[in-house]
């Protein structure tokens, strides 16, 4: 035992608190919902969920999870290639490949390991991978891991994108590919797909998108980034999650070209050495791209209540930025407002909660609200007026 060790970490905590940047956990005792109670026996709104379809708590997909949890059991024990491919796993990985639009998936039991896995093995040293400044922090950690070349650039600046392409070009790349997020989780804002494309035509790149927030309610049919810029067809690779509008248990996938998931699932580390996906949950999200498929009026909702909430969000005065998108950041700056700001929320039974650095710039702490289908037209109303109230206490707005 190390005493130096312990109270080093002892010291970077209390930096941490000291910061104002500590997060602390709240237990909720109910269903994921956008009316939950929490363990202290309150009822409170719920909007920070990624439930954007309201699937997490809905009766066909619990009772498909519960019909799989007796006709194939609880769990694998083992990862897939030995003995933990079931048929349900090849049956959602050919439901989500023709609901995406590509040749072919592999499962994973993240998205965060679908993007920690994805680069090393397909990506070499005489390769150039090419990132948004803003992508999330698995495909920051995965392109850590593989050796080729890596480009930054500034947070959708496509004149430095196209920069990068050019000294990606002078060093000799061999391969060339434009890494991004659909939807910047944090931002609630859209790549610029319809740029991105062109560039990458010009310069013979690939380009590979993470759509966790966009797969099942973006675009007309739900099929994410692509559909919404009418550019299916021009992604290469696609990751997404099953922790998010797909049901919201957990689970990931890459969707691409047959040769291409051939070699991941070769190759790629989290699918080689990390257990598969349980019948249950595969079983459930299969339902779920079921009810996807055919109740567009969930997509409609979440459309409505989206824009219908920003706008009132920003008609209080508030600085709300992003695109047209159901994930809408209210900035508030510091830290420390923004813890205080969702405790304020909290107590007048709103559950909003701050973002901050690390998972945000510092400086740029804001509370992240996220609408679903299901928020009920008085559940948005009365958020909107508790945001009224707080901001007016604090002097934010
Ligand atoms: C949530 C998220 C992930 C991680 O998804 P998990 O399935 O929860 O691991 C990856 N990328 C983006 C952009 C996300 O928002």
């Amino acid at each position: 035992m190390s005493k130096s060790f312990y109270s080093s970490i002892k010291r970077e905590i209390e930096d941490i608190r000291n910061e104002g940047l500590y997060k602390e956990e709240r237990y909720i005792s109910s269903p994921q919902k956008t009316n939950i109670s929490l363990s202290d026996g309150s009822n409170v709104l719920n909007f920070c969920a990624n439930d954007y379809l309201g699937l997490a708590n809905n009766s066909e997909i619990k009772k498909a999870a519960s019909e799989a949890l007796e006709t194939d059991g609880f769990g694998m024990a083992s990862v897939r290639f030995i003995c933990g491919t079931n048929d349900l796993h090849q049956q959602l990985e050919t439901k989500l490949s023709t609901f995406l639009g590509y040749e072919d998936c592999i499962l994973y039991v993240a998205a965060f390991d679908a993007n920690g896995g994805l680069f090393e093995p397909l990506f070499h040293a005489e390769d150039a991978i090419i990132s948004d400044a803003l992508n999330h922090a698995s495909i920051i950690d995965g392109i850590r891991l593989s050796k080729a070349m890596r480009f930054r650039y500034a947070h959708s600046d496509m004149t430095e994108l196209e920069d990068c392409l050019k000294k990606a070009d002078d060093q000799g790349a061999r391969h060339k590919v434009i890494v991004s997020d659909g939807v910047f989780s944090m931002d609630g804002s859209y790549a610029k797909l319809d740029e991105i494309v062109p560039l990458a035509k010009k310069y013979d790149a690939l380009i590979m998108i993470d759509d966790c927030h966009a797969t099942g309610f973006v675009g007309k049919n739900g099929r994410g980034t692509a559909e919404h810029f009418g550019l299916e067809g021009e992604v290469d690779i696609l990751t997404g999650t099953l922790g998010k509008a797909l049901g919201g248990a957990s689970g990931g996938f890459t969707c691409a070209k047959s040769d291409v998931i051939k070699l991941l699932k070769q190759r790629s580390r989290p699918y080689l050495f990390s257990n598969a996906l349980p019948p249950s949950i595969v079983a459930a999200s299969l339902k779920a791209l079921e009810i996807i498929e055919v109740d567009t009026e969930r997509r409609a909702r979440i459309a409505t209540n989206a824009s219908y909430f920003r706008s009132q969000i920003k008609n209080l005065g508030y600085t709300v930025i992003g695109d047209d998108h159901p994930i809408t950041p209210v900035m508030v700056g510091d830290a420390k407002i923004a813890q205080q700001m969702s405790k304020l929320l909290l107590a007048k039974g709103l559950y909003a909660i701050g973002f901050f650095f690390p998972v945000v710039p510092k400086g740029q702490a804001r509370l992240r609200l996220q609408i679903t289908s299901e928020h009920k037209q008085d559940e948005l109303d009365k958020a909107v007026t508790i945001f009224e109230e707080v901001g007016k206490e604090l002097g934010v707005i």
